[in-house]
């Protein structure tokens, strides 16, 4: 089974991908992951990766295509993947098709969380990460802050805030959402596999109620 995470910066991806993946037993790979790993291990690639990051833009498609076809080898995601923050561009949505077909597999959930703007800006800036990449739980320390400051309740590492995790690069962040990647909401809308849901503080429903409300879904789907 292959799901997809749309939305805009700071809307739950990771959040409900997470759960998703705990819940399901599919694995669960966030691009956004994969370039900071590389950016922290100054590979080519993260060194690249960052000089776009750190302005709120997005990497560069090719670059982007071939980590995410490469990850598609691999064998944990052979029954199924959680891909968390791609694609993010048309591109990207028409090669993800495209390698899939080559294994007879298609995408089968696009789920694409919407949260008030406003709101998305104070989450990204209360939003600390666990720095622990085995783990990578994340926190807000507003709306849900761990029990000890600073420190992941899961594992106990150290909590960080992501170095794009500032005001002016969620602005760009978001500008690029709005230009290039909402219009994949209408491309899978027509492809019929789009669950539409909003996350927002101001109707109670945080990234966790909306990870149970999919699992539902597809459990009742399967009956
Ligand atoms: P968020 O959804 O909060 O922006 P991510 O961890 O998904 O966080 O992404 C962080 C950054 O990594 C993005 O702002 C972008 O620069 C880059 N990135 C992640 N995924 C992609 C992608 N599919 N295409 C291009 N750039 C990407
Ligand atoms: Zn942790």
């Amino acid at each position: 089974m292959t799901i997809i995470m749309l939305g805009a910066p700071g809307t739950g991806k990771g959040t409900v991908a997470g759960i998703l993946s705990e819940k399901l037993q599919i694995p669960q790979v966030s691009t956004g992951d994969i370039f900071r790993k590389h950016i922290k291990e100054k590979t080519e690639l993260g060194i690249i990766a960052d000089q776009y990051i750190s302005k709120g833009q997005l990497v560069p498609d090719d670059l982007t295509i071939d980590i995410v076809k490469e990850r598609l080898k691999e064998n944990d995601v052979q029954k199924g993947i959680i891909l968390d923050g791609f694609p993010r561009t048309v591109k990207q949505a028409e090669s993800l098709d495209n390698i899939l077909a080559e294994e007879n597999k298609k995408v089968d959930m696009v789920i694409n969380l919407i949260t008030p703007e406003e709101e998305i800006i104070e989450r990204i800036v209360n939003r600390r990460v666990c720095s622990n990449q085995e783990c990578k739980a994340v926190y807000n320390i507003v709306l849900n802050p761990p029990k000890k400051e600073g420190v992941c309740d899961k594992c106990g590492h150290e909590l960080v805030q992501r170095k794009d995790d500032n005001v002016e690069t969620v602005k760009s962040r978001l500008k690029s959402y709005f230009e290039i990647t909402s219009p994949l909401v209408e491309y899978y809308e027509k492809k019929g596999n789009l669950y539409s849901t909003t996350v927002s503080k101001s109707i109670n429903k945080l990234g966790k109620d909306v990870a149970i409300e999919i699992v539902e879904k597809i459990k009742k789907e399967k009956n």
